[in-house]
């Protein structure tokens, strides 16, 4: 939680880079937060209606300005949480992504599928929830969002945002660009809160799903809340994602794989190789062209185009870093590379290797939530995929070997809602991404994510038994009564 929360209901931007507030923002008061929730019950009355079309004629919508304005609003994301500006054109393009994707298949994922009874006729039928809250990160300040929203509002909810308060530049410019493409008042709100005003609209029962992309901790709280108040829940939290290099891999092509997961977006990723567990033989060689990887990225100004690393978003991140840094190395770590805050202005860390890690250590034990890798010898694939399982979390992972068949078959041994062979990690809208233990449960993306957030409705015609049906015993149907 924001330092700044405990003091008032004022919310800074800060730009990362220099330290500098460039906005201040009161929290809205209960007077607008619940004007926003009337607001929303009131949209969805009527968005729920609309057809899939409409609603996707207006995703549409969206995404196309999106892109018309991607200068600006990757600039805003840039100077409100330090992401490289090239980077941050990305990650717009993937948002636009999101809206276009689930306007193009919410059609397929939630057509009404018939189903084989004794009855005259049944269905599953797809149905809104209603507003659903879902507090979000600032990682990712526009991608994140997008990524339930997108599903969320053409299944028929609407949704209200309640942003990382360091993000709340971001928050505003999404309500902005969705009202400007043409979504109905009230069917995208964003709500700027601290975390500490959240419980109250978890409860409240106009609010019927709630959704949290963030750390397992405000994940726990948020799911405590919403099961006190028998709410859904979907949970995308923190990973420690293992990047398994087995001695058979092409070494420089995971090296320089493993540089890009790492680094990408400064190392604040919860998708991202973070453990790197390499088969004794191949160590030595993978660790010097990581390193060379590693040492020879641009660190600096986010604002200029060839900037590959740039500041952490807050200042809090960098002391937690130099924490679990400075305790592994004091319980044995071996610095390759970096192992030290970047003095002047700006929370810069230097891109750091740490070798001959072991699984107590802090680096390997906790997220690591910024540009620091961790690697970890192995004996051979039995003992690496133990020890990529050794962890509290369980979002993604990469295996990296010349042997696909054993590959596969590794895969299945490891604990984590997404495996990646000979690939880094990555978020697909077409592919189910989510995880298990500490980093969640529920899915986004896909048919998967679309329907979190939908009531999964059994229309039944007739009853059953008002037909025979071959293949399918009355007892069944009787037993189905019965229970
Ligand atoms: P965070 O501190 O947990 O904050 C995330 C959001 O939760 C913010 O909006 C925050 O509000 C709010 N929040 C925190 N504690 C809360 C509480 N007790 N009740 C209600 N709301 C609360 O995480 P972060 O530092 O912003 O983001 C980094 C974390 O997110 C990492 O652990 C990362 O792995 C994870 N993440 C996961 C995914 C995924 O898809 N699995 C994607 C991106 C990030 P305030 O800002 O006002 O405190």
């Amino acid at each position: 939680m924001a330092e700044q929360d405990l003091l008032s209901d004022q919310i800074l931007s800060v730009n990362p880079a220099t330290g500098e507030v460039v906005a201040r923002f009161e929290a809205h008061t209960p007077e607008q937060v619940e004007e926003a929730v009337a607001q929303s019950v009131a949209a969805f009355r009527d968005w729920r209606d609309r057809t899939l079309d409409e609603r996707g004629g207006l995703l549409y919508a969206a995404a196309e300005l999106l892109r018309q304005r991607t200068d600006s609003y990757a600039r805003l994301v840039t100077e409100e949480m330090g992401k490289p500006i090239s980077q941050a054109k990305v990650e717009l393009a993937r948002c636009a992504g999101h809206f276009d994707f689930y306007a193009d298949h919410a059609a397929g994922y939630l057509g009404d599928e018939p189903v084989a009874t004794s009855a005259e006729r049944s269905f599953i039928r797809y149905e809104p929830l209603g507003p659903v809250l879902a507090v979000m990160p600032w990682n990712f300040p526009f991608s994140q969002v997008s990524r339930f929203a997108a599903a969320a509002m053409m299944a028929g909810n609407t949704c209200l945002l309640k942003h990382a308060s360091n993000v709340s530049r971001c928050a505003l410019a999404i309500e902005e660009l969705l009202t400007d493409a043409g979504l109905p008042p009230g069917v995208f709100r964003t709500l700027l809160l601290p975390a500490r005003r959240v419980r109250p609209l978890i409860e409240d029962p106009r609010i019927r799903a709630v959704t949290v992309t963030g750390s397992s901790e405000a994940g726990a709280q948020i799911a405590a809340a919403a099961g006190g108040a028998l709410k859904k829940c979907v949970l995308e939290l923190g990973g420690s994602d293992p990047f398994v290099v087995l001695a058979d891999a092409d070494i420089p092509r995971a090296a320089a794989a493993a540089a890009q997961t790492r680094l990408s977006n400064s190392g604040q990723a919860c998708a991202a190789g973070k453990r790197f567990i390499v088969e004794r033989p191949a160590a030595r060689d993978f660790e010097d062209m990581f390193a060379r990887a590693i040492a020879g990225r641009k660190v600096g100004d986010p604002l200029d185009p060839a900037t590959d690393v740039g500041p952490l978003a807050r200042a809090d991140l960098v002391d937690v870093l130099d924490r679990q840094v400075a305790e592994s190395v004091a319980m044995g770590a071996r610095v390759v590379t970096g192992g030290r805050r970047r003095p002047g202005p700006g929370n810069y860390y230097e891109p750091t290797l740490l070798a001959d890690c072991t699984p107590r250590m802090p680096v390997l034990r906790e997220e690591t939530f910024g540009p620091v890798a961790a690697m970890v010898p192995a004996a051979g694939a039995d003992e690496a995929i133990e020890l990529a399982n050794d962890t509290p979390y369980g979002l993604a992972a990469s295996i990296w070997t010349g042997d696909l068949e054993l590959a596969g078959t590794l895969a299945r041994r490891v604990e984590a809602g997404s495996v990646f062979i000979n690939g880094v990690v990555a978020s697909d809208p077409r592919v189910p991404f989510g995880g298990l233990k500490r980093s969640g449960f529920g899915r986004e993306n896909g048919q998967f994510g679309i329907r979190e957030f939908v009531n999964v409705q059994a229309v039944v015609v007739g009853g059953y038994g008002a037909r025979s049906q071959v293949g399918r015993q009355p007892e069944s149907d009787s037993t189905r009564r019965n229970t």
